[in-house]
């Protein structure tokens, strides 16, 4: 049977615009939906929208800094509405090179909401169109737990784009969101109480990553209630007042969940036609290759509730694209992928956590530093650096690399390549450093912290 298309992508953030160009790029006669802005979440409510407002909080840090360098600087003064502003004007630049990069490749974009007919049949506007091969790219929306008051909360979209700079703030949530809006809003001047119901920040980090960041963020001013749960919000006038489980009250003019983020996938007849979903979440259950329980649908990115995190999504879309219109099979490799948080202070982490390093390793060796950068001299600042790695003591080889600090993010950037090819510690030690950098310590890392546990067993 002759396809109206033979890619038909649903969503056009970074991954399925990614993958579309790709296939398009191979001749693939490639059409993408999109029912609301082109540009997805990383573009329009995440990534890039997030970190111009990141840029903006740290400026603090450098008026500031630059006293214990001889400036003299005013009291600087900031308006929330100009950033907005800015920012607003960047990402709808960055839509328009996304509509260009769509018509220049020679995709079709589609505006309107797509529901699945059946495996080759997509309708949208009322109209029936089919194509050869659909790809799922329709990202994830953020989730808030049922308590009374929730409808008071604003999550990272609305956060994005508040009116003014928030007096107090209450986040829930210690994730990836949580910990970079409080960065933002602390540094941009507003009272910062964070909420989180485990013990530390950013579950599934490095342990020693989660306690350095929690105690400079702490030291930034910065409230994080641990071990605390949030039953009810009510609205008192301009402020919200929140009741704790343990019978204590929080009061702010902005309370904020980031709370966790589940996949666009209802009401798009994805069950109906038989495209398998994880009961829980909703995610898209996929193989290595994408591909979802029907065999010419595919899913990636957040869609699938995996690795949620923009060059995944990319480099699942583009495999895609290779193996089904290059004759060139990829598989995305998702072994080892380097992720940042834009906290303040910055994290950059790749490979393995030390507690991951242990349960798969007979022996591991962990090297860890904890200094004051350079700058932080004449600044005056307190504020110090952490760095560890990880490394499995029978092969040499670098099982993860952590880091909080300025940079942290470029550094372990340029660290995951190294990790990638399997360099082992010596490879590191051999390694010459920049000197003075902050990535050099990572290259001279010599003594091993106490295996107090391995003693202990002894
Ligand atoms: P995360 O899954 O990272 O964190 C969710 C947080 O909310 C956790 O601290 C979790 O606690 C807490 N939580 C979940 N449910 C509840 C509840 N009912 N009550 C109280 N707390 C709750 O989600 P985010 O929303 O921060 O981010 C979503 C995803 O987006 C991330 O996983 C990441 O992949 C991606 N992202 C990536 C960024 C980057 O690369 N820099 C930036 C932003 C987002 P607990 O730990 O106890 O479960």
């Amino acid at each position: 049977m002759a396809y109206d298309f033979d890619l038909f992508t649903i969503g056009a953030g970074s991954g399925g615009v990614a993958s579309s160009r790709r296939a398009a790029s191979y001749g693939a006669r490639v059409a993408i939906c999109e029912q609301g802005r082109v540009g997805g979440t990383c573009v329009l409510r995440g990534c890039i929208p997030k970190k111009l407002l990141v840029y903006a909080a740290h400026f603090t840090d450098e008026w500031q800094d630059a006293a214990g360098y001889g400036w003299h600087v005013a009291p600087p003064v900031h308006s929330w509405p100009e950033l907005i502003a800015a920012k607003n004007k960047e990402t709808t630049r960055l839509e328009g090179v996304y509509h260009k990069m769509l018509a220049d490749a020679g995709a079709q974009l589609i505006e309107g909401h797509a529901k699945l007919i059946d495996a080759h049949t997509i309708e949208v506007n009322g109209k029936r169109l089919t194509s050869a091969n659909i790809l799922l790219a329709i990202g994830g929306h953020p989730v808030t737990p049922k308590i009374p008051g929730i409808e008071h909360v604003i999550s990272s979209n609305e956060a994005l784009d508040l009116p003014k700079l928030p007096r107090n703030i209450v986040i829930v949530g210690g994730g990836y969101i949580a910990v970079e809006f409080a960065g933002i809003f602390a540094g941009l001047g507003a009272s910062v109480q964070m909420v989180i119901r485990g013990e530390e920040l950013l579950n599934g980090f490095d342990d020693d990553v989660r306690i350095h960041l929690g105690r400079e963020m702490r030291a930034r001013g910065i409230a994080i209630h641990n071990r605390t749960e949030i039953t009810a919000i009510k609205k008192q006038g301009a402020n919200f007042s929140l009741a704790t489980k343990a019978g204590g009250s929080l009061s702010a003019d902005c309370v904020m969940y980031a709370t966790g983020r589940l996949p666009n996938t209802t009401g798009m007849g994805l069950a109906e036609i038989g495209v398998a979903l994880q009961p829980e979440t909703g995610a898209i259950k996929v193989d290595d290759w994408s591909h979802t329980s029907v065999p010419n649908i595919y899913a990636i990115g957040d869609a699938t509730d995996m690795l949620n995190l923009t060059p995944t999504a990319i480099a699942e879309g583009r495999a895609l694209a290779e193996t089904l219109f290059n004759n060139n099979p990829i598989c995305a490799r998702l072994e080892i992928v380097p992720t940042a948080v834009f906290s303040n202070p910055t994290i950059g982490t790749v490979g393995l956590t030390e507690a991951e390093a242990r349960a798969q390793y007979a022996a591991i060796d962990v090297y860890r530093t904890v200094f004051r950068p350079l700058k932080n001299t004449l600044s005056g600042r307190a504020e110090k650096t952490l760095m560890k790695l990880v490394v499995d003591r029978a092969s040499d080889k670098v099982l993860g690399a952590h880091m909080v600090g300025p940079d942290a993010p470029e550094i372990i950037g340029g660290l995951a390549i190294a990790l990638t090819c399997g360099a082992t510690k010596a490879q590191f030690d051999r390694t010459i450093g920049i000197h003075p950098t902050a990535s050099e310590e990572f290259v001279t890392l010599r003594t091993k912290v106490p295996d107090l546990k391995a003693k202990a067993a002894e």
